[in-house]
């Protein structure tokens, strides 16, 4: 029995190198155990390590599958994209950067808004692409958000925003910064209707983003193992010149510390989230079929 399959090529070059580059395409070693897992079965439990419950990243679109009732969403506003407001430079342009991010997501932006239902209620529901620059909250992340608000208000339908952010933009400086404002405003008068949000935080949510809607949840409900802070680590131990304790800023020692209301394991999230609605604004009304 081989630990490895090796496929069928028309390649003639047989090296030890070639063989290496075919099967790392089917074997991946997981990040928690170190085990080496086939990728198919990782794919078939939602990205989750069968033998350490490792959560490995899952992109937007898998995201959204998850928590919509048989993966079917209508998306919103994803037309909108950033205008370069400051005409930011770095390394390279911006625009540059957008274009080619745009090219390898297609995504238009980091977040992308969608209505639908989770367990036969209408909702609507925000999630973040880490992969689209690091999931960072710009201009468009802000609109996005506030109007997925304004929906959830004229609808009466819960929010829920699914985090996976590195925080604000740099390249739209001060205002991505604005957006936490923007949003945390949207979000009170989402409160004062008596609309249920719910937020889900990913590996992971830092930044502007934790400082802002992330943390302002009826329920902030987090994935095992996922980072989540403010700063990082090196800088708050530089600042307060003390080590900081094993597991800091994961999401078990926030639960343990009051910051978060639940760590749930990603096969669960979509039933707890509609306890959780059942709990907080009564049963579902269904749709008349
Ligand atoms: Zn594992």
């Amino acid at each position: 029995m081989s630990w490895f399959k090796r496929e069928p090529s028309t390649q003639t070059d047989e090296t030890d190198q070639n063989r290496t580059v075919r099967t790392e395409g089917l074997w991946l070693k997981c990040d928690g155990c170190r085990e080496i897992i086939w990728k198919k079965e990782l794919a078939a439990s939602h990205n989750v390590c069968g033998k350490c419950g490792y959560h490995f990243y899952v992109d937007v679109r898998a995201r959204l599958a998850l928590l919509f009732d048989d993966g079917i969403w209508e998306e919103r506003d994803a037309d909108l994209v950033s205008t370069d407001p400051l005409k930011f430079v770095d390394t390279r342009t911006y625009r540059a950067r957008l274009d080619s991010t745009v090219r390898a997501t297609s995504l238009r932006d980091a977040l992308v808004a969608a209505s639908g239902r989770l367990a036969g209620r209408e909702v609507e529901i925000c999630a973040m692409e880490a992969k689209f620059i690091g999931g960072s909250m710009g201009a468009v992340t802000g609109e996005k958000i506030t109007r997925a608000i304004e929906r959830s208000m004229e609808r009466r339908a819960p929010l829920i925003i699914v985090s996976a952010s590195g925080g604000a933009r740099m390249q739209e400086g001060a205002v991505s910064l604005m957006q936490m404002a923007k949003i945390s405003a949207a979000l009170m008068r989402l409160d004062e209707e008596r609309i249920p949000y719910i937020s889900v935080l990913t590996n992971p949510t830092t930044g502007g983003v934790t400082a802002s809607f992330a943390m302002l949840g009826d329920l902030n409900i987090a994935e095992p193992g996922a980072l989540i802070g403010f700063a990082g680590p090196r800088v708050i131990e530089q600042t307060i010149r003390q080590k900081l304790p094993e597991g800091f800023q994961r999401s078990e020692f926030l639960l343990k510390h009051g910051m978060l209301d639940a760590v749930v394991p990603r096969a669960q999230m979509t039933s707890f989230i509609a306890k959780a609605l059942d709990f907080l604004s009564g049963p579902a009304q269904r749709a008349a079929a």
